[in-house]
């Protein structure tokens, strides 16, 4: 649907669950509790709110997490999606360590694309980084999905690790039609701790690395990202610059945390409280009508824009991990 800034809303973003195998310094480190699962919403509602979304006019999901694919039986939870009239696309951001194992079974049930998120090549920075060892499979996990008919991309935090670790990671779209990205990071929960790199400045350091680097225009997705080319390579790199090239004007977006909270704007804490519309709506309410018209009221209160300039207006507590990076 359209909201009152004349913005076509058609895209929901799902956290199946808040946990997480790894411990991302920025995200989600040692000593998060996580949310008892009586609190998560169980697929049959998250496909019972995606009805209601796609009614709306959402026709692509993602799931996210925490990890997604911690949460047991996902591949399950893609087909119920996939079968919901009005639904196009679902995809899956992940951190690969689960991906090698599942990704057959996932494309199966109709996945359409999948982000695997990682910051370093770098073994030693990426034990640093994530409290875990688990670089090789990613990496493997990576390689495996680029073999199958799914279309990959890679998404890393623009962290300060240095130009070699751009290089690194660029390294990917060399040969493989992987495109990478770059996202600045945002002042949402740990990752209020770290200094965002901005991406004026690192398209400039881009363009001392690669000669020739130019601007992509074809579609490669639903999101934000500003692609380009560099010749010889086939995957493309894409830079998500939500704090210094602010794309609110275009944003197409809404959340859905675990907890069934949905969320408009990553900034504020306004949202509607759904698992209460699932769970204690009076006997004989039209649960459907009524998750319908929440979601209708909800996005038409969608802030025009995010306040990450403005720290003192920011209103969301919870963590990345909580609300579904
Ligand atoms: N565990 C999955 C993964 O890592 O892809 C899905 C959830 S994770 C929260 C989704 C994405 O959000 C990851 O790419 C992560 O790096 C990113 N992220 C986490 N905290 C962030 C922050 N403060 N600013 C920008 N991106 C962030
Ligand atoms: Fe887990 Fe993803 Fe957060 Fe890292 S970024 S802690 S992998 S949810």
């Amino acid at each position: 649907m359209i909201d009152r800034y004349g913005r076509t809303i058609d895209y929901l973003r799902i956290s199946v669950t808040d946990r997480c195998n790894l411990r991302c310094r920025y995200c989600m480190p040692e000593g998060i509790e996580s949310v008892p699962m009586l609190q998560i919403l169980t697929f049959e509602e998250i496909r019972d709110v995606v009805r209601a979304a796609a009614a709306n006019g959402i026709r692509h999901i993602k799931l996210t997490g925490g990890e997604p694919l911690v949460r047991k039986g996902l591949p399950d939870l893609v087909r119920m999606l996939k079968a919901v009239d009005g639904i196009e696309k679902v995809t899956l951001t992940t951190n690969g360590v689960l991906l090698g194992l599942y990704l057959p079974e996932l494309i199966e049930a109709g996945l359409d694309a999948v982000n695997i998120s990682l910051d370093t090549t770098d073994r030693q920075k990426y034990k640093e980084l994530t409290g875990s060892d688990e670089l090789n499979t990613v990496m493997s996990a990576i390689h495996i999905a680029n073999e199958l008919d799914i279309r990959v991309k890679v998404n890393a935090v623009s962290l300060d690790l240095g130009e070699a670790n751009i290089g690194n990671l660029i390294e990917i779209a060399r040969q493989d039609p992987i495109d990478v990205r770059f996202i600045e990071m945002m002042p949402i929960g740990f990752g209020k701790n770290f200094e965002t790199v901005n991406h004026r400045d690192l398209f400039k350091k881009l363009e001392t690395m690669y000669s020739g680097i130019m601007i992509d225009e074809r579609e490669h997705g639903f999101g934000p990202a500003v692609y380009y080319k560099i010749p010889g390579y086939l995957g493309s790199i894409g830079l998500i610059s939500a704090i210094h090239g602010k794309f609110c004007n275009t944003c197409n977006r809404i959340r859905l945390t675990s907890q069934g909270y949905l969320k408009t704007c990553l900034c504020f804490s306004d949202g509607v409280d759904l698992r209460a519309i699932l769970r204690e709506s009076p006997k004989g309410t039209d649960i459907d009508q009524a998750l319908r018209d929440a979601i209708r009221e909800a996005i038409l209160r969608k802030p025009g824009e995010h306040c990450f300039d403005k720290p003192e207006e920011i209103t969301e507590e919870a963590g990345m991990n909580a609300i579904g990076g």
